[in-house]
């Protein structure tokens, strides 16, 4: 890759809590040259694909979700923390290390039989897209294809997402 996407991720080591290495994307929204490379990427990855809506997850994945769908002229669905959207919502509780956490989405937002990318800043565990994904699939959509600004193979994301096709800007190999 040309552009040193790297020098526009701030690390922050023990962030949320002692012994994970917390890879931060505000750093990459505050120098446009980063934040613009991001979604030229991102159209281009996705420009030639059967693509026909994006769905990010709250709050960093909107971010980077929504200059894209505009560029690409295709819907975005917001998927949310329970409780913060008003409409009738599908939801899907999954677990997390310790606790359980629950997504929603307006129902009526999912597009029946379409083909949807589904998006977030940073791919960990895969826990949380792979929730999405079913929540999206509940719906009667497709997720065709998976996307994170940066990606922590390590944590073997690809595992849980098969057979859906992930692609990352950037991954890290653990410390
Ligand atoms: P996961 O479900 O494990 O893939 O991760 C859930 C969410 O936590 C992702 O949307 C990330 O934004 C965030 N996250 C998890 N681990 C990290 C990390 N090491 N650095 C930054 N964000 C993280």
């Amino acid at each position: 890759m040309a552009f040193n996407l790297d020098a526009y991720i701030r690390k922050v080591p023990d962030f949320p809590k002692k012994g994970i290495l917390f890879y931060d994307i505000t750093s990459i929204l505050t120098a446009p040259e980063a934040f613009c490379f991001c979604i030229e990427a991102m159209v281009d990855l996705y420009s030639k694909k059967n693509i026909d809506a994006v769905a990010a997850i709250e709050a960093r994945g909107f971010v980077f979700a929504a200059p894209f769908a505009a560029r690409m002229g295709i819907p975005l669905l917001l998927i949310r923390k329970k409780g913060k959207l008003p409409g009738i919502t599908l939801s899907k509780k999954y677990d997390l290390e310790y606790a359980q956490a629950e997504i929603e989405i307006h129902r009526e937002d999912v597009p029946e039989g379409k083909k949807i990318l589904l998006l977030d800043d940073l791919i960990a565990t895969g826990g949380t897209l792979n929730a999405s994904r079913e929540l999206l699939k509940a719906g009667g959509a497709e997720v065709t294809e998976i996307f994170g600004v940066v990606g922590l193979p390590f944590l073997n994301y690809d595992k849980i997402l098969a057979p859906t096709p992930v692609t990352t800007l950037i991954q890290y190999h653990g410390e």
